[in-house]
């Protein structure tokens, strides 16, 4: 028997205004681990959309209100708060994003909840240190910068890491003294709804966070509302696409964090246990639903067999099982849709001739009917195969060769993606060589998926543009004016 959630939330509400409003429609969410309703959250209309954004136009263009006269160094306390009421509520968000999501608690507990914490505290430190600059110009002006935010923005978040990438967008955004409409993905609600618990908890003032569940429909119509000047987007590649034309009509800023097929590259001088557990902890960890995952494996052809029988061992032992068992380290996928999704590209890879060399099967536990598929690995597989060119996102890894730096460059920049790349080897000067050659946001060198709140992370290519994290991400949170006095 899978455990079954001891969460306390109920959800079905909408958060506008810091009330808890009803909607007219809802729909279930799932735990994957069972296939069973966990919930019924709201599906929130176009009515809803607008009262949202007209509760944070308020609060934003409002003078006398809260929000606009609140300083730095408070809002900085208040996301500081929200990062501390995180930790207060660690087990039972980290339960909550488990049984919506189908992620390991391991992974729930004791990397994406501290993070959240983490991202946080980065932009409470952060929000005292945004400011604008004395310029020089002519004798008799006086001429500086403001950085002003940059007013309502909308936050469209996926299910794969649904508060870790919500915090990613909801720390820079308030420290900069932005107001929130905030979507999470209709598969993963529940986490995001409980942090608008813990918002009014921690004292946010209201319209400042507001939260609608909902799917396409809702975030369309968020992407369209007159009244948000700005989209912040973590999702697919042909969403994002769609947002930006659609962003187009008002010319709404948008910063698009996308898909990925990175490349993590293996030379024959690394050291291959390092580089064989760094290759299954980057396609399987998040059960390959992560937007890094180092999916295309390039290995120099000397080592590759002996390399890839080292992968099939140890994929062999990390078999899914319940999420909610700490020891497990392979979940549930997030929902049947994507499964299907996942185990047709397992078929495509057969048919067009890769060789399984193991897993490929929907794995049923206990007779339940959840969402479970072995961890995959394809050997012989060649780059303009479909499993090599397009975004999985499951437990599928593509073994690929190469027999020198160029041809392991070429082939790994033959890809639309460019969000993140690997390279393993003993030989320094190859490692940086490589590094700069590749075209990804992110590149590692002998490890595999680190993140910090304090580095930048976002994408080359048809991964998006403009960076989450570290101090580059308030760019996209603030206008700049500049302001002349004549002291002629
Ligand atoms: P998705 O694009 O289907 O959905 C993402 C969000 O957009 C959801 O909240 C969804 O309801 C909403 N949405 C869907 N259609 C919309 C529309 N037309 N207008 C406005 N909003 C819309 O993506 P997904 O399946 O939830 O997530 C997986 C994708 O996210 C993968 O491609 C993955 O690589 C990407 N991702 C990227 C990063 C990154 O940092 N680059 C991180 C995580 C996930």
């Amino acid at each position: 028997m899978l455990t079954a959630t001891k969460s306390r939330i109920s959800p079905g509400r909408l958060l506008i205004n810091n009330e808890w409003l009803k909607a007219a429609n809802h729909f279930d969410t799932i735990n994957p681990a069972t296939g069973e309703v966990l919930t019924q959250v709201a599906a929130a209309s176009l009515e809803d959309v607008d009262r949202a954004v007209q509760s944070a136009r308020r609060a934003f263009d409002d003078r006398t209100g809260p929000w606009r006269k609140i300083s730095a160094s408070d809002r900085g306390r208040l996301i500081w708060k929200l990062a501390d009421l995180i930790e207060k509520n660690i087990d039972e968000l980290a339960e909550l994003e488990t049984v919506d999501n189908g992620k390991p608690i391991f992974e729930s507990r004791y990397v994406d909840m501290p993070m959240v914490a983490d991202v946080l505290r980065y932009y409470a430190g952060l929000a005292t240190k945004i400011h604008g600059e004395t310029v020089n110009t002519l004798e008799n002006a006086f001429t500086y910068t403001l950085r002003e935010p940059v007013g309502v923005v909308g936050l469209i978040v996926p299910w794969n890491f649904p508060l870790l990438l919500a915090s990613w967008k909801i720390g820079p955004a308030l420290a900069c003294g932005n107001t929130i409409v905030l979507k999470p993905a209709e598969q993963t609600p529940l986490t995001t709804l409980r942090f608008g618990e813990l918002g009014i908890e921690a004292g946010v003032p209201a319209g400042v966070l507001n939260i609608l569940t909902g799917g396409p429909l809702t975030g369309r119509a968020i992407v369209q509302h007159p009244g948000i000047d700005k989209i912040a987007f973590t999702g697919s590649t042909a969403v994002g696409k769609e947002i930006m034309r659609s962003a187009a009509d008002s010319l709404k800023r948008v910063t698009l964090e996308l898909g990925g097929k990175s490349p993590n590259i293996v030379f024959a001088d690394s050291d291959l246990d390092s580089a064989v557990k760094g290759a299954i902890n980057g396609i399987f960890y998040g059960k390959g639903e992560v937007c890094n995952a180092g999916s295309r494996l390039f290995v120099e052809t000397k080592v590759r067999d002996e390399f890839t029988d080292q992968l099939v061992a140890r994929a062999k032992k990390m078999q899914p099982a319940d999420p909610l068992d700490p020891k497990t380290r392979m979940g549930a996928i997030v929902s049947q849709q994507q499964m299907q999704t996942v185990l047709s590209y397992i078929e495509a890879g057969k048919k067009e001739g890769a060789t399984l060399v193991t897993g490929g099967n929907r794995v049923s536990l206990n007779g339940s009917r959840g969402f479970f598929i072995e961890p995959t690995i394809f050997g012989g597989v060649k780059n303009e195969m479909k499993i090599a060119q397009e975004e999985i996102f499951g437990p599928v890894l593509s073994v690929l060769s190469f027999d020198d730096v160029e041809q392991a460059v070429e082939q790994a920049n033959r890809n639309p993606y460019g969000l993140a790349a690997a390279v393993w080897t003993r030989d320094i000067k190859k490692a940086h060589q490589v590094s700069r050659l590749l075209k990804a946001g992110t590149v590692w060198i002998n490890t595999y998926g680190l993140m910090d709140a304090s580095l930048p992370f976002g994408g080359y290519k048809q991964s998006g543009f403009g960076r989450e994290l570290g101090a580059h991400a308030i760019e996209h949170y603030t206008e700049i004016k500049s302001v002349w006095l004549n002291m002629a």
